[in-house]
């Protein structure tokens, strides 16, 4: 396996369920940072947890949102439609789930090369090659065993960024700012926090949409 997000993690884990030796390589130190995710998530995220693990990463919960394209749109339940959580701790106790399955993750190497062989796959980072039966590329949109392997690339790319402040907000709503096709923005209350982001197409500068996110929420 290729990565040590989410997707890595669960494949890892069921695989080592089903008693297949499974190596994870991470090329980050630490699981889950950098960090490069909103954590704002549909509600099926407690498939993928204990109910503590899951209390242990939420940090708020949503029941609707303002969408903002030439006015507002507020989309409003009485029940929770999202939830806000730590995307480090998911990956963090996903990776633990893997590992307590049976599955062994190398931290700290970073996938060079894949070569796909008649009857092997051989996986070299930058301080070891390995040989397996098979690889999962589960690293991501930048995926380097899509590219080693042939596979093709997504249409579009999209590139973020994310900025907190201080606020203290737990209320139970998201901001969405939209100008299609090429950008949407986004407020998330974290509890203790605020979270402001921006994506735009690969190339273009999502910076630049920040002021206008904080002018529209
Ligand atoms: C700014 C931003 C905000 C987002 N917000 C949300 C959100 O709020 N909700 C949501 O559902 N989705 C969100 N997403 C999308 C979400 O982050 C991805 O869909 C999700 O992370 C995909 O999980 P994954 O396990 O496939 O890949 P990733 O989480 O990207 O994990 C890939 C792993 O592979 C590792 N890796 C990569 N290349 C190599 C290599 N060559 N060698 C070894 N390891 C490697 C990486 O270090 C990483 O740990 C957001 C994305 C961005 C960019």
């Amino acid at each position: 396996m290729v990565g040590a997000g989410p997707v890595g993690s669960q494949l890892a884990k069921r695989f080592s369920n089903k008693d297949v030796d499974v190596l994870v390589i991470e090329r980050s130190e630490s699981i889950g940072e950098p960090l490069a995710c909103s954590g704002h998530v549909s509600p099926d995220i407690r498939d993928f947890l204990s109910d503590d693990e899951f209390e242990e990463i939420l940090q708020n919960g949503i029941n609707g949102a303002d969408f903002h394209l030439n006015g507002k749109y507020r989309f409003f339940r009485d029940e929770k439609v999202s939830y806000v959580i730590d995307r480090i701790e998911l990956d963090k106790k996903k990776a633990l789930q893997a590992q307590n399955s049976g599955a062994e993750i190398a931290l700290g190497e970073n996938v060079e090369s894949v070569e796909e062989k008649e009857d092997r796959v051989v996986v070299d980072t930058d301080s070891a090659s390995y040989e397996a039966k098979m690889v999962a590329g589960c690293d991501g949109a930048s995926s380097k065993v899509r590219d080693e392997t042939g596979l093709p690339e997504p249409d579009h790319f999209y590139q973020g960024v994310l900025c907190f402040t201080d606020e203290e907000d737990s209320s139970d709503f998201v901001d969405v700012t939209l100008d299609v096709p090429s950008f949407f923005g986004w407020r998330i209350p974290r509890g203790d926090s605020v979270e402001y982001g921006a994506a735009v197409p690969k190339g273009e500068n999502p910076m630049e949409w920040l002021d206008s996110i904080a002018e529209q929420v």
